[in-house]
């Protein structure tokens, strides 16, 4: 029989193991409760912000085919969604519209009787508490499909800058006059920021603030947004306007116009292929910073988990915190309520 010597405290104390290691970062990751403490990046509900289509009481309620899960809602179950967002902790929500009609200018978008208009105000009575912001643009409303007016220059048609400002600033001011607390300009015309602050101003409207889509990228995410907005332009695409995939100092030098016309909140959009332009964008302003999680980032998701090929809600939990911990502040994500529901 060998009888076991029992260390004494100075042989503890100077033992490092086999591989005579002092620094050992698993100490942090032994359990779930060690791993929380010193979490460094944690996605709240307060982070979260969630998108809604909304369309004319005259359609059924569909579910986007591309979107599981994400439909176009009726302003009652536009308001159904707000309540059991807001029962999941969701404290924003942002508006998109399709309208009754569509023509040249997007006249349907200031519609006072409007879907977006009217969801506005339905859920302002039915959720006081919750934040609602109205996304500004024409292209689901012009029956060409593009963000503004289109002129014909020497046979190629493009979307004519100055004269949309006029037509943002009416959209805008119509979400305003609905109750909108925030209007969130997506169309990327330069000096819309400016137009539209200074029509709410006139207007004594100088509480409503503008969340800008400053930095949004010409990108193929937005595809089942498309579907879901029916707002795919019908000729060429939206490359003169939205920005180059290629570009990060571009995407400051848009952020710093639409500061200095007044935006209150920034926007990268879409978020997952330009995390390294929400870093910069945290890096160089000081303003609340807002990612677009886009539809085409929210359907690969869903498609994949469908089969059977990633974790849903793991994966969509991993790509959030990427979002937080690039530098985003805010995160428009049609992942909002399913995320916040499922912790
Ligand atoms: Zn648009």
């Amino acid at each position: 029989m060998t009888t076991k010597t029992m260390p004494t405290p100075t042989d503890l104390l100077t033992s490092r193991g086999d591989a005579g290691l002092t620094r050992r970062p698993r100490r942090l990751r032994r359990s779930e409760s060690i791993r929380s403490l010193v979490r460094e990046t944690v996605v709240t509900a307060e982070d979260l912000i969630y998108p809604l289509f909304v369309v004319p009481n005259s359609r059924p309620r569909v579910e986007i085919k591309s979107m599981p899960g994400v439909y176009q809602n009726r302003v009652a179950e536009a308001v159904e969604e707000c309540k059991r967002a807001a029962d999941a902790g969701v404290r924003a929500v942002l508006l998109f519209g399709l309208p009754e009609y569509k023509d040249a200018i997007g006249s349907s978008s200031w519609d006072p009787t409007g879907p977006v208009q009217s969801a506005i105000e339905a859920i302002k009575r039915a959720v006081p508490e919750m934040t609602v912001m109205a996304d500004v643009c024409l292209c689901e409303y012009t029956d060409h499909g593009h963000c503004g007016v289109i002129v014909d220059h020497g046979g190629i048609k493009d979307v004519d800058n100055d004269q949309t400002l006029a037509l943002l600033a009416k959209q805008a001011l119509s979400f305003a006059a609905a109750g909108a607390d925030f209007v969130a300009p997506s169309d990327m015309m330069d000096g819309r920021i400016g137009a539209i602050r200074r029509a709410l101003d006139e207007r004594s409207l100088t509480d409503v603030g503008i969340m800008a889509y400053s930095a949004k990228y010409a990108s193929g995410f937005y595809g089942p947004f498309r579907e879901a907005a029916e707002s795919a332009p019908r000729f060429g695409d939206r490359r003169t306007y939205q920005m180059d995939p290629g570009n990060v100092r571009e995407a400051l030098r848009e952020i710093e116009l639409d500061v200095d016309e007044g935006a209150d909140m920034i926007m990268v959009k879409p978020a997952l292929s330009y995390l390294d332009v929400i870093r910069a964008a945290r890096e160089a302003f000081e303003l609340p910073v807002a990612a677009y999680n886009v539809s085409g980032e929210y359907a690969m998701v869903k498609a994949a988990a469908e089969r059977g090929w990633i974790d849903g809600p793991r994966v969509t939990a991993e790509i959030l915190t990427s979002i937080k911990r690039a530098g985003a502040d805010l995160i428009i994500t049609y992942h909002a309520v399913e995320f916040l529901s499922g912790r």
